[in-house]
């Protein structure tokens, strides 16, 4: 199987915005987040889909969201953490995890045109990472 974006990512050929890793799992900022905080956690095994996850890898997915989502409430003090999996783009599983006040930012989807401000991505994860 060809290596997933983000399996070059754990391997650290290429490089992302991190802000907790364990042995199963890494969590890094989404490159074309909708909103500031917005987390992908991803399993380090590269697996297309969350449901076809052992229990174990998928156990710690889960808990890496809990314990990231509750970073996030911890910093940013947002209204509302929200998740979302759909796995649309990249065939590797990762959840979304979405600070936000209101509905509308929620329901965003990235716009893929904008170019990524890594020096505002660099000052969030180093604020987020634990
Ligand atoms: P999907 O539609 O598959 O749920 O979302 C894939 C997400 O991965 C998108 O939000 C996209 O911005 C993000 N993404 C794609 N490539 C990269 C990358 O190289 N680095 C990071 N940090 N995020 C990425």
């Amino acid at each position: 199987m060809e290596d997933s974006i983000f399996t070059k990512i754990v391997k650290g050929e290429i490089p992302c915005h991190k802000v907790y890793e364990d042995d199963k799992t890494l969590a890094f900022l989404d490159i074309k987040g909708t909103v500031p905080g917005h987390t992908l956690v991803i399993t380090k095994k590269q697996v297309k889909f969350l449901w076809d996850l052992d229990d174990e890898d998928y156990s710690a997915a889960m808990a890496t969201t809990k314990k990231v989502a509750n970073r996030i409430r911890e910093v940013l003090n947002p209204k509302l953490v929200g998740v979302k999996v759909m796995g649309e783009g990249v065939p590797h599983v990762h959840v979304h995890i979405i600070p936000f006040n209101e509905k509308e930012e929620y329901n965003q989807s990235p716009d893929m045109s904008i170019e990524p401000d890594h020096e505002k991505l660099a000052d969030m994860a180093k604020k987020l990472a634990f």
